[in-house]
Protein backbone atom coordinates (compact mmCIF):
# COMPACT_ATOMS: atom_id res chain seq x y z
CA UNK A 1 0.00 0.00 0.00
CA UNK A 2 0.83 3.69 -0.81
CA UNK A 3 2.55 5.06 2.70
CA UNK A 4 -0.22 8.43 1.24
CA UNK A 5 -3.00 6.03 0.96
CA UNK A 6 -2.14 4.20 4.13
CA UNK A 7 -1.46 7.80 6.16
CA UNK A 8 -4.80 8.61 5.13
CA UNK A 9 -6.47 5.32 5.63
CA UNK A 10 -5.03 5.17 9.85
CA UNK A 11 -5.83 8.82 10.17
CA UNK A 12 -9.56 7.89 8.71
CA UNK A 13 -9.71 4.62 10.93
CA UNK A 14 -8.38 6.55 13.96
CA UNK A 15 -11.49 9.62 13.11
CA UNK A 16 -14.17 6.72 13.28
CA UNK A 17 -12.91 5.57 16.54
CA UNK A 18 -12.95 8.92 18.18
CA UNK A 19 -16.88 9.15 16.32
CA UNK A 20 -18.10 5.60 17.11
CA UNK A 21 -17.09 6.55 21.16
CA UNK A 22 -18.80 9.62 21.21
CA UNK A 23 -22.08 8.10 20.28
CA UNK A 24 -25.11 5.42 21.84
CA UNK A 25 -25.56 2.66 19.74
CA UNK A 26 -23.01 2.32 17.56
CA UNK A 27 -20.29 -0.39 18.02
CA UNK A 28 -17.60 -0.34 16.15
CA UNK A 29 -17.06 -4.81 15.19
CA UNK A 30 -13.59 -3.96 13.15
CA UNK A 31 -11.56 -1.42 12.48
CA UNK A 32 -8.66 -2.41 10.30
CA UNK A 33 -7.27 -0.87 6.93
CA UNK A 34 -8.99 -4.04 4.87
CA UNK A 35 -11.94 -3.76 6.61
CA UNK A 36 -14.61 -1.64 8.81
CA UNK A 37 -17.64 -3.01 10.10
CA UNK A 38 -20.17 -1.17 12.35
CA UNK A 39 -23.30 -2.25 14.06
CA UNK A 40 -25.66 0.13 14.39
CA UNK A 41 -28.69 -0.54 17.18
CA UNK A 42 -31.55 1.74 17.46
CA UNK A 43 -33.61 -1.01 18.96
CA UNK A 44 -34.14 -4.11 18.97
CA UNK A 45 -36.11 -4.34 15.48
CA UNK A 46 -33.82 -1.62 14.04
CA UNK A 47 -30.24 -2.95 13.76
CA UNK A 48 -27.81 -3.35 11.37
CA UNK A 49 -24.69 -3.89 10.09
CA UNK A 50 -22.33 -1.69 8.00
CA UNK A 51 -18.83 -3.19 6.19
CA UNK A 52 -16.84 -0.38 4.69
CA UNK A 53 -13.57 -1.31 2.34
CA UNK A 54 -11.22 1.15 0.51
CA UNK A 55 -10.99 0.68 -2.76
CA UNK A 56 -7.66 -0.06 -4.37
CA UNK A 57 -7.26 3.57 -5.68
CA UNK A 58 -8.71 5.53 -2.54
CA UNK A 59 -9.08 8.27 -2.33
CA UNK A 60 -9.54 8.38 -5.82
CA UNK A 61 -13.06 5.94 -6.03
CA UNK A 62 -15.00 6.25 -3.40
CA UNK A 63 -15.56 3.57 -0.28
CA UNK A 64 -17.26 0.42 -1.01
CA UNK A 65 -20.55 -0.02 0.84
CA UNK A 66 -22.44 -3.10 2.32
CA UNK A 67 -25.24 -3.28 4.75
CA UNK A 68 -26.81 -5.69 6.33
CA UNK A 69 -29.67 -6.59 8.88
CA UNK A 70 -31.71 -9.53 10.30
CA UNK A 71 -34.26 -7.39 11.29
CA UNK A 72 -34.83 -4.46 7.98
CA UNK A 73 -36.33 -5.41 4.52
CA UNK A 74 -34.48 -5.74 1.41
CA UNK A 75 -36.22 -2.42 -0.20
CA UNK A 76 -35.23 -0.37 2.66
CA UNK A 77 -31.70 -1.67 3.03
CA UNK A 78 -31.44 -1.08 -1.11
CA UNK A 79 -32.21 2.37 -0.82
CA UNK A 80 -30.62 2.96 2.20
CA UNK A 81 -27.20 1.61 0.29
CA UNK A 82 -27.80 4.28 -2.25
CA UNK A 83 -28.17 7.29 0.33
CA UNK A 84 -25.15 6.14 1.42
CA UNK A 85 -23.08 5.85 -1.40
CA UNK A 86 -24.55 9.37 -3.14
CA UNK A 87 -23.33 10.86 0.19
CA UNK A 88 -19.80 9.40 -0.07
CA UNK A 89 -19.42 10.34 -3.57
CA UNK A 90 -20.98 13.86 -2.77
CA UNK A 91 -17.73 14.37 -0.42
CA UNK A 92 -15.19 13.42 -2.80
CA UNK A 93 -16.45 15.51 -5.74
CA UNK A 94 -16.18 18.13 -3.28
CA UNK A 95 -12.22 17.42 -2.20
CA UNK A 96 -11.96 17.20 -5.94
CA UNK A 97 -13.01 20.45 -6.64
CA UNK A 98 -11.49 21.75 -3.54
CA UNK A 99 -8.88 20.02 -5.37
CA UNK A 100 -6.52 18.86 -3.32
CA UNK A 101 -5.65 16.35 -1.17
CA UNK A 102 -2.62 18.20 -1.40
CA UNK A 103 -3.86 21.50 0.30
CA UNK A 104 -6.05 19.92 2.32
CA UNK A 105 -3.12 17.24 3.98
CA UNK A 106 -0.05 18.93 4.27
CA UNK A 107 1.59 16.67 6.04
CA UNK A 108 1.60 14.18 3.19
CA UNK A 109 4.91 15.25 2.44
CA UNK A 110 6.50 13.20 5.08
CA UNK A 111 3.84 10.25 5.12
CA UNK A 112 6.32 7.86 4.85
CA UNK A 113 8.43 9.34 7.99
CA UNK A 114 5.43 9.15 9.72
CA UNK A 115 4.62 5.57 9.72
CA UNK A 116 8.22 5.06 10.10
CA UNK A 117 7.85 6.65 13.63
CA UNK A 118 4.75 4.82 14.62
CA UNK A 119 6.45 2.12 13.04
CA UNK A 120 9.71 2.20 14.83
CA UNK A 121 9.59 4.34 18.30
CA UNK A 122 6.32 4.50 19.52
CA UNK A 123 5.14 1.88 21.98
CA UNK A 124 1.87 1.06 23.20
CA UNK A 125 0.58 3.89 25.70
CA UNK A 126 2.42 6.87 23.27
CA UNK A 127 0.03 8.96 21.20
CA UNK A 128 0.73 10.41 17.88
CA UNK A 129 -2.03 12.18 15.96
CA UNK A 130 -1.83 14.65 13.23
CA UNK A 131 -3.17 17.71 12.83
CA UNK A 132 -3.76 18.44 9.38
CA UNK A 133 -5.09 21.82 9.37
CA UNK A 134 -2.14 23.24 11.49
CA UNK A 135 0.17 21.04 10.00
CA UNK A 136 1.51 19.58 12.93
CA UNK A 137 2.21 16.25 14.49
CA UNK A 138 1.17 16.06 18.19
CA UNK A 139 3.07 13.43 20.18
CA UNK A 140 2.58 12.27 23.46
CA UNK A 141 5.44 9.85 24.78
CA UNK A 142 6.00 7.85 28.03
CA UNK A 143 8.39 5.67 29.65
CA UNK A 144 7.99 4.21 33.19
CA UNK A 145 6.73 7.33 35.22
CA UNK A 146 7.71 10.12 33.38
CA UNK A 147 5.90 11.70 30.22
CA UNK A 148 7.05 14.56 27.27
CA UNK A 149 4.02 16.08 25.39
CA UNK A 150 5.71 17.55 22.10
CA UNK A 151 4.34 18.92 18.63
CA UNK A 152 6.14 19.57 15.76
CA UNK A 153 5.76 21.61 13.06
CA UNK A 154 6.17 20.78 9.41
CA UNK A 155 6.57 23.85 7.28
CA UNK A 156 5.14 24.59 3.84
CA UNK A 157 8.32 24.25 1.88
CA UNK A 158 9.25 20.90 4.16
CA UNK A 159 11.97 19.31 3.68
CA UNK A 160 13.68 22.36 2.17
CA UNK A 161 12.68 23.95 5.46
CA UNK A 162 13.58 21.89 8.89
CA UNK A 163 10.60 21.08 11.45
CA UNK A 164 10.35 22.76 14.45
CA UNK A 165 9.72 21.32 17.72
CA UNK A 166 7.98 22.43 21.19
CA UNK A 167 7.62 20.84 24.19
CA UNK A 168 4.13 21.59 25.45
CA UNK A 169 4.30 19.06 28.40
CA UNK A 170 6.66 17.07 30.78
CA UNK A 171 7.47 16.24 34.28
CA UNK A 172 11.42 15.91 33.13
CA UNK A 173 13.47 17.63 34.97
CA UNK A 174 13.40 21.77 34.03
CA UNK A 175 17.14 21.46 32.92
CA UNK A 176 16.77 18.22 30.67
CA UNK A 177 13.58 19.36 29.37
CA UNK A 178 15.38 22.40 27.82
CA UNK A 179 18.26 20.66 26.99
CA UNK A 180 16.03 18.18 24.87
CA UNK A 181 14.38 20.49 22.61
CA UNK A 182 17.79 22.98 22.03
CA UNK A 183 19.38 19.88 20.82
CA UNK A 184 16.22 18.77 18.15
CA UNK A 185 16.33 22.08 16.96
CA UNK A 186 19.86 21.76 15.96
CA UNK A 187 19.45 18.22 15.02
CA UNK A 188 16.67 19.55 12.28
CA UNK A 189 18.85 22.96 11.27
CA UNK A 190 21.83 20.34 10.79
CA UNK A 191 19.62 19.01 8.06
CA UNK A 192 18.91 22.27 6.13
CA UNK A 193 22.29 23.87 6.81
CA UNK A 194 25.97 22.61 5.68
CA UNK A 195 28.35 22.48 8.47
CA UNK A 196 29.90 26.09 9.21
CA UNK A 197 33.20 24.13 8.79
CA UNK A 198 33.66 22.84 5.57
CA UNK A 199 35.91 20.05 5.49
CA UNK A 200 38.16 19.85 1.91
CA UNK A 201 36.94 15.76 1.90
CA UNK A 202 33.14 16.38 2.78
CA UNK A 203 30.72 15.15 -0.25
CA UNK A 204 28.49 17.95 -1.19
CA UNK A 205 25.86 18.78 1.15
CA UNK A 206 22.45 18.03 0.11
CA UNK A 207 19.49 19.09 2.63
CA UNK A 208 17.62 15.93 3.87
CA UNK A 209 14.39 15.57 6.09
CA UNK A 210 14.60 16.31 9.47
CA UNK A 211 10.89 14.75 11.23
CA UNK A 212 12.72 11.64 11.48
CA UNK A 213 15.68 12.40 13.04
CA UNK A 214 14.41 14.87 15.39
CA UNK A 215 11.74 12.42 16.43
CA UNK A 216 14.37 9.58 17.24
CA UNK A 217 16.40 12.39 18.88
CA UNK A 218 13.11 12.99 21.19
CA UNK A 219 11.68 9.70 21.59
CA UNK A 220 14.23 7.13 21.39
CA UNK A 221 17.40 8.86 22.47
CA UNK A 222 15.83 10.86 24.92
CA UNK A 223 12.33 10.45 26.52
CA UNK A 224 12.46 6.79 26.45
CA UNK A 225 16.56 6.55 27.07
CA UNK A 226 16.95 8.47 30.72
CA UNK A 227 14.64 7.07 32.72
CA UNK A 228 16.87 3.55 33.16
CA UNK A 229 19.78 5.43 32.46
CA UNK A 230 22.57 5.18 35.48
CA UNK A 231 24.94 7.71 36.83
CA UNK A 232 28.76 6.34 34.68
CA UNK A 233 30.17 7.49 38.26
CA UNK A 234 27.63 6.22 40.87
CA UNK A 235 26.04 3.74 38.97
CA UNK A 236 22.58 4.76 40.46
CA UNK A 237 19.99 5.27 38.29
CA UNK A 238 19.95 9.05 37.81
CA UNK A 239 16.65 10.45 37.69
CA UNK A 240 14.88 9.17 40.51
CA UNK A 241 11.75 6.52 40.18
CA UNK A 242 9.11 8.95 40.79
CA UNK A 243 9.32 11.99 39.14
CA UNK A 244 7.56 14.12 41.90
CA UNK A 245 10.12 13.51 44.07
CA UNK A 246 12.71 15.84 42.51
CA UNK A 247 16.13 16.33 44.35
CA UNK A 248 16.27 19.35 46.89
CA UNK A 249 20.19 19.07 47.03
CA UNK A 250 22.28 20.60 44.18
CA UNK A 251 24.04 17.21 44.18
CA UNK A 252 21.84 15.01 43.14
CA UNK A 253 20.18 17.12 40.65
CA UNK A 254 20.89 15.72 36.48
CA UNK A 255 22.98 17.39 33.89
CA UNK A 256 23.71 16.28 30.58
CA UNK A 257 27.03 16.57 28.77
CA UNK A 258 27.91 16.65 25.11
CA UNK A 259 28.73 12.77 24.58
CA UNK A 260 24.85 12.64 26.07
CA UNK A 261 25.30 10.85 29.09
CA UNK A 262 23.67 12.18 32.09
CA UNK A 263 25.17 12.09 35.73
CA UNK A 264 24.66 13.47 38.91
CA UNK A 265 26.09 17.08 39.68
CA UNK A 266 27.63 15.98 42.70
CA UNK A 267 28.92 12.93 40.94
CA UNK A 268 30.69 14.84 38.60
CA UNK A 269 31.46 17.92 40.62
CA UNK A 270 34.40 15.62 42.39
CA UNK A 271 35.06 13.52 39.20
CA UNK A 272 36.16 17.00 37.58
CA UNK A 273 38.03 18.50 40.22
CA UNK A 274 40.43 14.91 40.70
CA UNK A 275 43.13 13.86 39.22
CA UNK A 276 44.47 13.14 36.91
CA UNK A 277 43.46 16.06 34.61
CA UNK A 278 45.97 15.46 31.82
CA UNK A 279 44.51 15.56 28.44
CA UNK A 280 41.09 16.47 29.90
CA UNK A 281 38.21 15.10 31.84
CA UNK A 282 36.78 12.25 29.81
CA UNK A 283 33.38 10.39 29.84
CA UNK A 284 33.48 6.79 31.98
CA UNK A 285 31.14 5.50 29.33
CA UNK A 286 31.80 6.78 25.85
CA UNK A 287 35.54 8.17 26.61
CA UNK A 288 34.57 10.94 24.88
CA UNK A 289 36.00 14.78 26.54
CA UNK A 290 33.58 15.86 28.99
CA UNK A 291 32.68 19.81 27.77
CA UNK A 292 30.28 21.42 30.20
CA UNK A 293 30.14 25.00 30.69
CA UNK A 294 30.50 24.20 34.64
CA UNK A 295 33.87 23.14 34.11
CA UNK A 296 35.12 24.63 31.44
CA UNK A 297 38.43 24.56 32.46
CA UNK A 298 42.07 24.00 31.19
CA UNK A 299 43.35 20.76 32.18
CA UNK A 300 46.29 22.57 33.85
CA UNK A 301 44.28 25.13 35.49
CA UNK A 302 42.49 22.31 37.13
CA UNK A 303 45.57 20.74 38.30
CA UNK A 304 46.85 24.19 39.33
CA UNK A 305 42.99 24.44 41.60
CA UNK A 306 43.47 21.23 42.79
CA UNK A 307 46.86 21.92 43.92
CA UNK A 308 46.30 24.53 45.64
CA UNK A 309 43.32 22.52 47.36
CA UNK A 310 45.50 19.84 48.95
CA UNK A 311 47.93 22.69 49.83
CA UNK A 312 44.98 24.47 52.04
CA UNK A 313 44.28 20.98 52.97
CA UNK A 314 47.48 20.28 54.52
CA UNK A 315 48.10 23.95 55.92
CA UNK A 316 44.83 22.92 58.21
CA UNK A 317 45.95 19.53 59.36
CA UNK A 318 49.39 21.10 60.38
CA UNK A 319 47.70 24.13 62.18
CA UNK A 320 44.80 21.68 63.67
CA UNK A 321 47.79 19.25 64.79
CA UNK A 322 49.54 21.77 65.82
CA UNK A 323 45.98 22.71 68.26
CA UNK A 324 45.92 19.57 69.65
ZN1 LIG B 1 26.00 9.61 40.51
ZN1 LIG C 1 29.57 9.80 27.39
Amino acid sequence: MAADKKLLIDEELSNMKEVTKSLGGIELVTCVPELVRVHLRLTEHKQLSMCLQFPEDYPHSPLLIELKSRTLGDKLLDRLTKICEEEVKKKLDRSRYSSTFLMDNPLCSCSEEISLIKKELLDDGDELKLKQKNSQIVLRIRKKKYFMNFRVNVPDDYPKECVRTEVTDSNFPELLRMNFQAQAEEISRRCIQPPLKKTPKAPVFTPKPSLQPVCEFMIRESIKRYPEEVCPLCKETCLPDDPQTQPVEKSKEVIRVYCGHIYHFGCMNSYMNTPPFKGGKKCPSCEYRIFHHQWNVSPELAEARWAHKEARKRELDEVMDFLE
